[in-house]
């Protein structure tokens, strides 16, 4: 387990014994931030018309133009083994 990983598990398990509605969404929007930074893998679609792969990511489907972060959402993204991209996602 990461030192982010550990860190993750502490912010949840603090955010859920919190009483107080403003501090337990505090503690959520940093989990949000920190999950962000996780790499997840990419959705990866073939295009005839260029002949190559599109890489969208795998939280809002954005295109990523093969950044190591979503433009768009900020999520880190890895194209080492990406997942296929399935019709009827975003
Ligand atoms: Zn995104």
């Amino acid at each position: 387990m990461t030192d982010e990983q550990k860190c993750l598990e502490w912010l949840k398990h603090r955010r859920d014994n919190m009483p107080m509605a403003g501090a337990k969404r505090m503690f959520g929007i940093a989990i949000a931030a920190l999950e962000k930074q996780e790499k997840k893998p990419a959705k990866a679609k073939f295009n005839k018309l260029y002949n190559k792969f599109v890489y969208f990511c795998p939280v809002c489907g954005e295109v990523t133009g093969h950044y190591d972060y979503c433009s768009d959402c900020g999520q880190a993204i890895d194209y080492d083994n990406p997942e296929p991209y399935t019709e009827g996602e975003s």
